[in-house]
């Protein structure tokens, strides 16, 4: 969902800045398996300045993310806080920028959408394999227990084994039959 701001009058004077704050209604990420979802839209707080070459969009985004604990795979809601970093050219001058600089262009002479750099910036910082508590014991392999909420006695040695089988297989020495 783009989020366009009109900048004429930034634009008009060199090392003028505006203070910029919003939020934007952010779609489902997937990554990988793992599927986090926006609980409320991603609020940003940033600082638009002209340096002449363009304007740069500096500041912080925040949001909150559900998703399932990888370990116990409960639902688990993440507070993210992610600095963000845009820079805006004129049609025309981006290729005056290394190729390793993202810059993305004003349209219609004044405007530019901040959507692309805040979720960019937020994405990052999604955890990639998120867990619910950083001590979170995960779930029995034996019985599926949640092991947070109980100890089911199982033990290591009881989980099932391959080899299992082969202690109720009785050999005989005598003659195959
Ligand atoms: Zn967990
Ligand atoms: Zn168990």
């Amino acid at each position: 969902m783009a989020y366009k701001v009109e900048i004429r009058s930034l634009l008009e004077s060199l090392s003028a800045s505006r203070d910029l704050s919003g939020s934007i209604d952010a779609p489902d990420v997937e990554l990988g398996e793992q599927i986090y979802r926006f609980d409320g839209p991603v609020a940003f707080d940033l600082t638009l300045t002209n340096t002449g070459a363009g304007v740069v969009a500096s500041g912080t985004a925040k949001a909150r993310v559900l998703t399932t604990c990888v370990r116990c795979l409960c639902d688990t809601c993440i507070p993210l806080e992610a600095e963000v970093e845009g820079f805006y050219v004129r049609p025309g001058h981006d290729d005056e920028f290394p190729e390793e600089q993202e810059v993305e262009l004003i349209s219609d002479d004044s405007n530019i959408d901040i959507e692309p750099a805040v979720m960019a910036s937020v994405v990052v910082e999604l955890p990639f394999a998120p867990v619910h508590d950083p001590d979170c014991k995960g779930i029995c392999p034996v019985c599926g227990g949640d092991l947070n909420a109980t100890d089911c006695g199982c033990s290591q040695e009881s989980a099932p084994s391959p080899f299992d089988a082969l202690k109720d297989l009785h050999v005989s020495d005598g003659p195959v039959s």
